[in-house]
């Protein structure tokens, strides 16, 4: 992928990191872009942030292995400096892809570059954290719920705890999706057997 676009990251980065998980998971998560861990490893939250992200996991019962972790963009940006407008256009359309391939249920994003372009709108993290919204991405309807980057809860003891209480609500909005599945299946089921009776 970035081998073949004009990624203009391309000859900077050591390895691409597209992104790890199931890929039948119905929570995904989209950080920001790799950093020095993951452009080493080819991974996505492989580092501090990432050792964080697992904690906080754990603590709300999610396997990591049962979730997909991508970031807006693929390759390291130099020194670790925010990604720019250019990048993140390069990088989109492979985003949207994995997000039609998946079609994750739930879609975590990680601090503002995430939230900013899953939203659609230039609402700050700091606003709109712990709410979910119904977004179309990847061509179907997703539950976004947008979360601090775990990097900035590293640095801000108070927005380790925002994201802590956040994190909280995941296994809620999971159980919600999984409800509504069974209505719809059980609806669907007595539809097929007033059929037999017609
Ligand atoms: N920060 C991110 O946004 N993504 C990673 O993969 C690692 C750190």
């Amino acid at each position: 992928m970035c081998d073949s676009h004009a990624c203009p990251l391309r000859d900077a980065r050591t390895k691409l990191v597209f992104g790890a998980g199931n890929a039948n998971a119905d929570l995904m998560f989209v950080g920001e872009a790799p950093g020095a861990m993951e452009d080493q490893q080819g991974l996505p939250f492989v580092g501090r942030a990432g050792k964080l992200l697992d904690e906080l996991l754990l603590e709300v019962g999610i396997q990591r292995s049962d979730v997909f972790i991508t970031n807006v963009i693929c390759c390291r940006p130099p020194g670790n400096r925010d990604p720019l407008p250019d990048e993140i256009e390069a990088c989109k359309p492979y985003l949207y892809r994995k997000i039609e391939l998946i079609e994750p249920k739930i879609i975590c994003t990680l601090g503002n570059f995430a939230t900013k372009l899953l939203t659609g709108n230039p609402t700050g993290i700091t606003r709109v954290h712990g709410r979910p919204q119904e977004r179309e991405a990847g061509g179907h309807v997703v539950r976004l719920f947008p979360i601090f980057h775990p990097a900035a809860a590293l640095r801000t003891d108070s927005i380790k705890q925002l994201l802590r209480e956040d994190f909280a609500k995941l296994p809620g909005l999971l159980a919600e999706y999984a409800e509504q599945q069974q209505d719809e299946e059980a609806r669907a089921g007595e539809i097929e057997q007033l059929g037999l009776f017609q």
